[in-house]
Formats: structure tokens, sequence, C-alpha cells
């Protein structure tokens, strides 16, 4: 601990937004790093607690307190090491995370926790544009091949962990780049996809070979994959749509979030579209169906694509703005956030149900039925109303993998919510030779939580292809 009073000196002080006004013109990222004289006081804060609870909230189990003592010594180099040595992107993780280290932070008690994420994304920034950050290939092959299908961050993060192992990993892409949702799904204001690629190039000087274009199941059998290799890694993600089937669900300008998003991502990568349906906000009137990170960055774009107006609704009640500390510190507190994108100019709404989308003569929408509901979600009498869009963006969350295809041909066993059946010791589905990790494992979840998965999953493959492993959990 470098400063033992720094938490009593220092106040929190975290990145700004430029203002809202200029940053809805462009799809760059945003956020305003602190000065270097800053980021360092602001390490300074952390108390070195004896339980870190900060690093138990961080699903990666990042060293918190020791990475803040190194940067508030100006051993920034150390910080970066010893930054990579829990998470394998920290990079993503600093620009996307919601940061459940600093829910759990002591200095959250009273509302004024350390800066964790911006202190982690300061150092791996750095880490970049000093040159710290190389590929680190591995000094012995083992001859063992692992295909690893899925390049979000639970794959990437599988993939980069078994080829330092020595193994020849082969990462397999439905898309035309790699990254996942990372790429396709976060909006390039939240974090550009430079910062995706210059993983990618590290992985692929360590060795790692991206077959992107390669839709599993579709244009490679499964089963010729499992001749091929000794291990096959599931890495898909959780891409299954929750819908709503309510009347009107056909019409012309209902899409899901993840026919939006996508289109968005890659206009702005210059890369084709894949289909002649542009879904577009512009001079529309858009609701978002679904109050969580999707629904947001739907938000984020309809505002940056002109929409005339975004509302937002939320089948919950309006959480309380603050949490109760005394029944939920350390955990993660269920309350009201608000995104950089809300502050952008949305309207949220809560407790309210659609019904129905109603359309008009040429079976395009033009308003939706909707209804306000008790807190079991019962209608409210008297309580339906209208709103004009011609515009609506189902962001609900998702079900489970896609189980046609790859998933079915594999025979693969599901658990009870169908993801793919694997505990998170072993990380090994119900059949030989093949493991599984990320939201396909565990469901729609986070960046961070994937990338603890493709880790542990690295390291079960590891130990079960060589009998032992050095690999870190
Ligand atoms: C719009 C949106 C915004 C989000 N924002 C955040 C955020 O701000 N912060 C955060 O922490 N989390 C966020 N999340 C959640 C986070 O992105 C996911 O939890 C995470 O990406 C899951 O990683 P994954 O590697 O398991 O799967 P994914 O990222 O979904 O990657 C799976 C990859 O597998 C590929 N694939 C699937 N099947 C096949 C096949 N048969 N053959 C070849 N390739 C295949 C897919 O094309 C995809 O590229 C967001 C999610 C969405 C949808
Ligand atoms: S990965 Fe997320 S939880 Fe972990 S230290 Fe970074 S911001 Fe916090």
């Amino acid at each position: 601990m470098g400063k033992v009073t720094g938490f009593l000196e220092i106040d929190r002080q975290d990145r700004k937004y430029k203002p809202a006004a200029d940053r809805i013109r462009h799809y760059k990222e945003f956020v305003i790093p602190l000065s270097e004289e800053t980021t360092r006081d602001q390490a300074s804060r952390c108390m070195n607690c004896g339980i870190p609870y900060c690093q138990n909230g961080c699903p990666v189990n990042n060293q918190i307190p020791d990475w803040n003592d190194l940067v508030y010594k100006n051993e920034w180099e150390e910080a970066c090491r010893n930054l990579h040595s829990t998470n394998n992107f920290p990079e993503f993780t600093g620009r996307v995370c919601p940061a459940p280290c600093e829910a759990s932070c002591t200095l959250n008690i009273d509302d004024n926790p350390v800066t964790i994420k911006t202190i982690e994304c300061a150092v791996v920034d750095r880490g970049f544009k000093q040159g710290w950050i190389k590929p680190e290939p591995a000094k012995r092959a083992t001859g063992k091949k692992v295909a690893v299908i899925g390049s979000g961050p639970a794959g990437l993060a599988c993939a980069q962990q078994l080829g330092r192992a020595g193994h020849e990993v082969h990462v397999y892409e439905r898309n035309a780049y790699p990254g996942g949702l990372l790429r396709y799904g976060i909006p390039d204001f939240k974090m550009e996809k430079g910062v995706v690629e210059r993983r990618v190039g590290q992985m692929t000087a360590e060795g790692v070979t991206f077959h992107c274009g390669v839709n599993v199941g579709v244009d490679v059998e499964i089963a010729k994959l499992l001749a091929e290799y000794d291990v096959v890694a599931l890495a898909g993600g959780a891409e299954k749509p929750r819908d709503l089937p309510i009347p009107g669900r056909d019409l012309a300008g209902v899409h899901f979030a993840m026919e939006f998003l996508p289109q968005q991502n890659r206009r702005v990568s210059g890369e084709p579209l894949q289909t002649n349906e542009q879904i577009l906000a512009g001079q529309k009137n858009v609701v978002v169906i679904g109050g969580g990170d999707t629904g947001s960055d739907c938000i984020g774009t309809s505002i940056r694509q002109g929409a005339l107006k975004v509302t937002q609704f939320e089948i919950m009640a309006q959480p309380p703005t603050l949490e109760n500390k005394l029944l939920t510190w350390p955990d993660w507190p269920l309350k009201l956030r608000t995104s950089s994108s809300h502050q952008e100019g949305a309207e949220r709404d809560f407790a309210v149900n659609t019904v129905e989308f109603l359309g008009d003569e040429s079976g395009a929408l033009r308003a939706l039925k909707c209804v306000r509901v008790d807190a079991k979600f019962q209608p409210v009498a008297g309580s339906e109303f209208e709103i004009k869009a011609e515009l609506a963006l189902l962001a609900m969350g998702f079900v489970s993998p896609v189980h046609e295809g790859m998933l079915n041909a594999l025979g693969v066993k599901y658990d009870a919510r169908g993801n793919v059946a694997a505990d998170t010791r072993a990380y090994k589905s119900s059949l030989d030779k093949v493991w599984a990790c990320g939201d396909m494992r565990r469901g729609q979840s986070l960046v961070v939580w994937a990338i603890r998965e493709g880790r542990q999953c690295a390291a079960s493959i590891d130990e079960a292809l060589m009998g032992t492993t050095q690999l870190p959990r």
C-alpha cells in the first residue's frame, strides 16, 4: 500500500465523457482518459484491505490492490505484467466491464470506490503505447491440435492460453472478422474495433490460426473437426434472442436488437451488410423494448443515426437510485443505472408491457399498444396507452445458444436452460473431446465472465491433453 492516507486525502475522480452534443455526431469512443498524475493519485486511494473484496468481486480475480500500488509507485510496466497474469484482455474490460469490482470496493460503502476500471484501462493502454505488450509464442510445441469454435472473448481467451501452452490452435468463426459480440454487438462508440484487431494481431503472431467466414455445422461438418483435432472447444455464445410473440410481430419495422446493431458496426468498419434490408433509425420514432446493456446500445446507435425520438420500455418496476449498502455490499446491487446512451437523450419508462404492434395499410409499424403492469406483471386496469413508433427494437435478452445446426449435429447434452452442459471445474461437455465455455455454457453474461471461462476451460483442456498444466485458472 503506497500512500496510507490516500483515501482520506484524495477524492474519487473518474473519466468524463465528451459532451453528448459532440459525440452523437460520430461512432468513435468518447471517454476522456485521466492524466497520468491523476491516475496515480486515484490508485493511491486503494486501502489494500486485508480481504480484497474487489478481487473477489472481479470475475477474473484481477490482483487489484497489487497493481494499484504499482501504479502509485510509478511501476507501470510491472503493473501491466501483473494485470495480464489474470486477464488476457484488460483493454476490453477497461472499456466495457460494468466493474463489479468497484461495487465490492470497501470505499463503496460510502459511494466512493477506487476507480478500478479506469486504472485498469490506463495500465493496458499505456502498455500498448510503450510496446510492453508483445506476442508471447510458446517455447515448445506439444504436437496437439485444438479447434475453438467462436471468436468472442471466451474463444479468444481460450485460444490464447492454449497457444501459449504450445498447442496448435485453430479458431473457427462464422463472421468475416474475429471478436464475436466485441466486434458485432458492442458499438464502436463503446469500443473501437481496432482494439480487438490489435489483440487478434498479437494472437496471430503467437501462432493461433483464424478461419473466418466458416460456419461450423454449415460450411464444415463438426464431425470432420472432431476427427481432425484432439479437442474441440465450443465458444459460440448464446445467440438465440428472446422474442415477443404478440400481434403485429411480423410488421415491417419490428426487429431484434442483434439484427440492428451488427449492421451499424459493419457500416463503421466498411464491411458489407450481408443483407439487402437496411435497418436504420434516422427520422423515426424508435421504441427499444428491454432495459439492459443491449437496449442501451440500441439507444446510442439510434440517436447517432438521427432518430426523432427514442423511448426505452422496461417491464420491471424502476429500481432504487441508491442501493441499501447494509443489504447489498459487497455484492452487485440492483439499482437504477444510467448509461452514456441514456444521457444522450432517451426517455425511459418502467413497469410497461407491450401487448400489440400496430401497423398501417402497407404493413409497416406505426405504433405500439402498451399497458402498465404491477409487481406481478399483471396489467393495471385502465392504464393502456399507445406510442407512435416506426421502429421497434427487441432487446429482451438471450434465451440460450442456437441448438439447430452444430450443437444438435453434435448431440451434446444441454442443461435445464438449454445451454451446453458442462461444470466450471472441467468445462467438459457430455461428449468425448468436446469442451465448452463462455455464454454457450453459462448463458448470456459479460465479457469478463467469458474471459474467465475461456482461461479456465483452456487450463482444463491442457491438463486433459498433457496430464498436467501450468496454465492458471
Ligand atoms: C449488444 C450487446 C452489448 C453488450 N455489451 C456488453 C458490455 O458493455 N459489457 C459486457 O461485459 N458485456 C456486454 N455484452 C455481453 C458480452 O458481449 C457477452 O457476454 C460476451 O461477448 C460473450 O462472449 P462469448 O465469447 O461467450 O460469445 P460471443 O461474444 O457471442 O461470441 C461467439 C462467437 O461464436 C461465433 N459462432 C457461433 N456459432 C458458430 C458456428 N457454428 N461456427 C462458427 N462460429 C460460430 C459467433 O459468430 C460469435 O462470433 C453485450 C452483449 C450484447 C449482445
Ligand atoms: S475486469 Fe471488470 S471487475 Fe475485473 S477489475 Fe476490470 S473492471 Fe473490475
